[in-house]
């Protein structure tokens, strides 16, 4: 704590321009729209400011947690006062490169890189377009949906490796990417910084009708009108875990102000004033029940940023995508 203290002190001193929102909700950060205050959430204009503030954090053997659309994660309700964020929101670079590959920065949201894509007449991006994560958000969880995924068109990314301060640039090979999964989210340290996709030609129109397409079926299936980080567990193989979760007779089932959707299973949303906590346990009751109706594990596909719950004590335990403050993902 008095490390990040002095950390903070010198990133104002160093950086006075830079936004810099101290005891910041995080539920205003979260499409879940859950979570208490975090000490610092830095929010750099550019990659020289980000790089600025990572390595002042370095000098007090600190890390920051990097965070994008929010679409993701699970913020606790009582905070996070030990840890430094970093948004990437301000990192908007996005351009065709002179080979016809599309340069990323991070923040750039997916949406908009779809149809940036479509625009330009580039497709198999389609699938992207409704999902509401930032491009370093959806490389580090290999995000996709409707049979595409992000490592069908990734060429490479660059990060900034906080142990040596060194930026990397990646091939898609090097990235690792599997099922909601990616050399970041296995290994902690990574801030990706921009990646550059490599596209088909495609025609515009049809482009933009396999866009609409899809994104109707979102709004049909979804509970797109409650706060929600999308998924709450990854798909079992041979299984769906939306499926699994109505045959074990969960939907609709209520912890506090978290449930169950009664749209889609596969979803955990606030219905009004879930607390972390609610959704938590909440994930811990499905995970059990189904277990028990079905025999499969279900892996939460949400990040739960939980430096403090104790997961042993309450039930199955959680595997995967539990960041703890000072280490990368468990595995
Ligand atoms: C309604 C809804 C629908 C959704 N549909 C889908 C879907 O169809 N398919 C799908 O895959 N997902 C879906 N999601 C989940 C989510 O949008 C994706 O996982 C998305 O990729 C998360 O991006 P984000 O920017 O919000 O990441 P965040 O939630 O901000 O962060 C998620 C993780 O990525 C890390 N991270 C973020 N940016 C960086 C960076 N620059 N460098 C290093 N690490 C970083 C964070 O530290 C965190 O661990 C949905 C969510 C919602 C709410």
């Amino acid at each position: 704590m008095e490390n990040l203290e002095k950390a903070i002190a010198e990133i104002k001193q160093a950086l006075p321009g830079l936004t810099l929102l101290e005891q910041e909700p995080l539920a205003a950060h979260c499409s879940f729209r859950i979570g208490g205050p975090a000490r610092a959430l830095a929010v750099p204009q550019d990659v020289s400011s980000l790089a600025r503030i990572c390595s002042i954090l370095k000098e007090h053997q600190l890390a920051p947690f990097l965070l994008g659309n929010g679409t993701n994660i699970l913020f606790p309700d009582e905070g996070l006062q030990e840890l430094f964020l970093i948004s990437t929101e301000k990192l908007q670079k996005l351009f065709l490169l002179p080979d016809g590959a599309i340069y990323a920065e991070a923040g750039v949201s997916l949406s908009r890189l779809a149809s940036f894509a479509q625009q330009n007449g580039l497709q198999g991006l389609e699938f992207a377009s409704g999902i509401p994560g930032s491009v370093g958000g959806g490389v580090f969880i290999n995000a996709g949906a409707y049979g595409g995924e992000l490592k069908d068109v990734i060429e490479s990314v660059v990060c900034l490796y906080a142990p040596d301060q060194g930026l990397y640039e990646l091939s898609k090979e090097q990235c690792a990417f599997s099922y909601r999964k990616s050399y970041f989210s296995t290994h902690g340290g990574c801030m990706i910084l921009s990646a550059v996709f490599r596209l088909q030609p495609g025609d515009r129109e049809e482009i933009a009708a396999k866009m609409r397409e899809l994104n109707e079926k979102r709004r049909a299936k979804q509970p797109l009108e409650l706060p929600s980080a999308g998924s709450t567990f990854k798909r079992p193989e041979g299984h769906f875990a939306g499926a699994l979760i109505e045959q074990a007779g969960l939907k609709g089932f209520t912890v506090g102000g978290a449930q169950v959707s009664e749209k889609h299973a596969g979803f955990v949303v606030n219905v009004g004033g879930a607390t972390s906590h609610d959704v938590y346990d909440l994930m811990l009751h499905v995970r059990k029940t189904v277990y028990e109706n079905s025999g499969v594990v279900l892996e939460p596909e949400v990040i739960i940023l939980a430096p403090d719950y104790k997961l042993e004590d309450k039930g199955p335990r959680v595997h995967g995508n539990i960041v703890t403050v000072n280490g990368p993902a468990e595995e």
